[in-house]
């Protein structure tokens, strides 16, 4: 195994959307959703709003708040906009990969944002290119502003959604023109996407934590293969993909890890699917110990939902520095490895003589958890038992999570005793496939397919986050990164 590549035990993210119609001016409200998806990618953001006649745009490299730092709202206008927060899961990190990508058709401007991955990406773009189309960014999202420019799709009815039903994979866009605001999900869903209502204004967002950031009202979810238009004459439905039977797949990650806490995802409380994790946790894997103890923050509900009935008391074993970033979304593995260092401490008077149950989410690559233990037991810890609230994630994700390949992932190569044994721990539990469905009364609707290996979309040729790299430079005339279109 590569050990360099061995140094994160979190996937990292993949993006967050946030979009409004109606209200004036759009910026602030965008900027203070994209603010509070922030956890879900960390490498770009960018916001585009429209006036109604012009589209003025403002993306970076970054932070939210740091992109946006020198940013007036004076100079992004309008009364609708859409704002993504990126990590990168097809294309490198670089400024033309930042979106919402905005682009200049015959017939006017788009501005595109996408949540997911999209598995006919290298198909559709190779045939464009062989057409003569030129791509300016490597990520698969821009084989939809090709599809909206396609005079077969471009000149006829249910534009949008026929360009939509092209595409296969993962996938919750934002797309804006000069006039309207639209919010769609793939037909397995994914992804989430929720729609609100602020006051006149309609809202749409990756999670509702960010609805409730802005004071908007949660209204429902976007459906899977549906189309919603908000413009002037209100919010419209329709549908341009039909859900085949059982073909829900909706991502269980999303419970597990990605999305916050405090977040309705599809249809249920991220905090409360966590805790029924944990508790799921302690019947399957009970131990004696002498106290609970999360790894935070992706760790803190189960490890609560797992004290609650064992009976072990919680406490706060692990200090998490939060002034240096969340060190699995740093893309660079050396960035990872310096950060995660820095990352935790922990509280030796916690956890000296003590049988200690340490409770994460997940376990990708193992050498950030070995150190955990190691450093536990460096603080004095007499036993480490390890409890992870998923299934050993031995199978790479095609639909927007940024695993590593297989021959990566420690469970993709060693059993649960090997494991455990690499970790150094006393013991190692992961929650059964059936325990992590548990919570849903709709089991069959969620993607499991890191866990189980089923992939409910075939990936095709779906292949490493640089798939679509085919130049490592900056492109000269993308460089700038505000315009009024
Ligand atoms: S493979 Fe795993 S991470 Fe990817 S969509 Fe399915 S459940 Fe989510």
């Amino acid at each position: 195994m590569n050990k360099k590549m061995l140094t994160s035990d979190h996937p990292v993210e993949e993006c967050g959307l946030f979009g409004v119609y109606g209200a004036d001016p759009a910026m602030p409200l965008i900027y203070q959703g994209l603010f509070s998806l922030q956890h879900r990618g960390q490498e770009g953001a960018g916001i585009v709003v429209s006036d109604g006649k012009q589209l003025s745009s403002s993306k970076g490299q970054g932070l939210v708040s740091e992109v946006f730092a020198n940013v007036s709202a004076k100079k992004l206008q309008g009364h609708m906009g859409i704002g993504h927060v990126r990590y990168s899961t097809t294309g490198s990190t670089r400024i033309q990969n930042v979106q919402p990508l905005v682009v200049e058709c015959v017939d006017g401007l788009w501005a595109v944002a996408h949540n997911g991955n999209l598995v006919n990406a290298s198909k559709l773009r190779r045939m464009y290119q062989e057409a003569g189309a030129i791509f300016q960014t490597s990520t698969d999202s821009e084989v939809l502003v090709h599809l909206l420019a396609d005079p077969l799709y471009r000149n006829r009815p249910q534009r949008v959604a026929r360009a939509l039903g092209e595409l296969s994979g993962a996938f919750a866009f934002l797309i804006m023109t000069r006039e309207c605001v639209m919010a769609c999900r793939d037909p397995n869903g994914f992804r989430p996407l929720s729609i609100g209502k602020l006051g006149d204004a309609w809202v749409f967002a990756s999670e509702t934590c960010a609805l409730k950031q802005v004071g908007a009202e949660y209204i429902r979810d976007v459906n899977p293969g549906e189309l919603v238009v908000a413009d002037a004459t209100g919010l419209h439905s329709s549908t341009f993909a039909e859900q085949a039977a059982g073909a829900l797949s909706q991502c269980v990650f999303e419970m597990v890890y990605f999305a916050r806490p405090d977040s309705h995802v599809f249809g249920m409380n991220v905090h409360q699917v966590r805790m029924a994790y944990g508790a799921r946790l302690a019947e399957e894997h009970p131990v004696d110990a002498d106290i609970v103890v999360a790894v935070p923050d992706s760790g803190n509900s189960a490890a609560l939902g797992y004290s609650r009935r064992s009976g072990i008391p919680l406490d706060f074993g692990f200090i998490r520095n939060h002034y240096i970033g969340r060190t699995f979304i740093m893309p660079e593995q050396d960035q990872r490895s310096q950060g995660v260092d820095l990352k935790l401490a922990v509280v030796d008077e916690v956890v000296q003589g003590k049988r200690v149950i340490v409770v994460d989410d997940s376990i990708v690559r193992g050498t950030t958890a070995r150190r955990r233990v190691m450093r536990l037991r460096e603080a004095g810890a007499r036993e480490v038992h390890v409890r992870i609230s998923s299934p050993p994630t031995a199978h790479p994700c095609f639909y927007g999570i940024d695993f590593p390949t297989r021959d990566e992932l420690i469970a993709g190569n060693q059993d649960v005793d090997s494991i455990c044994a690499f970790l150094g721990a006393d013991s190692l539990g992961y929650i059964s496939i059936d325990g992590l469905l548990s919570p849903f009364p709709d089991k069959q609707n969620f993607c499991k397919a890191c866990f189980s290996g089923e992939y409910p979309v075939e990936p095709g040729e779906t292949g490493c986050k640089k798939a679509l790299e085919t130049y490592s430079g900056e492109l000269p005339f993308m460089n700038k990164t505000e315009r009024n279109i």
